[in-house]
């Protein structure tokens, strides 16, 4: 068994990633080029796919709120946001001809399954992809550590944070210092001591304590989450 043999996996998608070069809202076609690929590999492969998916296309909590806003009623918007997302990507999964659930952290019986952790594990076992909407249901968290909570839930084996334009973790910010050095490989302790950029420091201690490898890598390259998904050694790999 290689040393990255994964069986179910948490991909991250930011909301960026469906926005295209637009940087805001949703772009069908940057959304169908996602889905195709993930499809193929839950086509392709035994790979058990849960997804968490962001919000920050459509809106951000903290931009609300240094506007003044509630913060919880801000990330409430966000979490919303989220959901939008998890539909289109819903849709476009299907299109591509792949089973899907959507679950959501906040209760939307109209339009999607709410959260049940048992129910998420089944359907992942059935060969179905979940898409988990609507963040953790709690203002002040991130959909991040939502990546991270839900890995812990259903004991995946690891996340897959798909990065738009960084193809790994580095020890400075690679688009201002020309001598930035990509890691092949970091622990959590150095993440959080050296604050490096892979997830913010709760969703980090949260895959520490849970012992869950987070591969970083770049989405930016087509066939890259088939590679992550596949366990290449592609971008940073974060572990204990
Ligand atoms: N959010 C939240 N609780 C969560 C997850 C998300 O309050 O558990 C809100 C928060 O306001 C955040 C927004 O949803 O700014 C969108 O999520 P995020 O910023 O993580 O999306 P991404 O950066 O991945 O697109």
């Amino acid at each position: 068994m290689s040393e990255r043999h994964f069986k179910r996996i948490v991909l991250k998608l930011s909301g960026e990633a469906l926005a295209g070069d637009q940087g805001f809202g949703i772009n069908p076609v940057v959304v169908e080029g996602i889905a195709n690929e993930i499809a193929e590999i839950a086509r392709t492969t035994d790979l058990q796919i849960a997804i968490v998916v962001g919000g920050g296309n459509i809106w951000r909590g903290l931009a609300g709120s240094a506007k003044g806003m509630d913060r919880a009623s801000a990330d409430y918007m966000g979490m919303i946001a989220t959901v939008m997302n998890a539909l289109a990507l819903q849709d476009a999964l299907e299109n591509a001809g792949a089973a899907t659930r959507v679950q959501t952290a906040i209760a939307m019986q109209e339009v999607a399954e709410p959260y049940i952790r048992r129910k998420a594990i089944r359907h992942l076992e059935k060969g179905r992809i979940v898409i988990f909407g609507g963040g953790t249901g709690n203002p002040y968290f991130s959909t991040d550590t939502t990546a991270a909570l839900r890995a812990a839930e259903i004991e995946a084996d690891a996340i897959l944070m798909a990065k738009k334009f960084a193809d790994g973790v580095y020890d400075s910010d690679p688009r201002t210092n020309p001598d930035a050095k990509k890691f092949d490989e970091l622990t959590y302790m150095d993440v959080i001591s050296r604050e490096l950029k892979v997830m913010d420091s709760t969703s980090t201690t949260l895959c520490k304590d849970n012992n869950i490898p987070i591969v970083v890598f770049s989405m930016d390259i087509p066939g890259n989450i088939t590679r992550a998904a596949k366990g290449e050694a592609i971008g940073t790999i974060v572990r204990g």
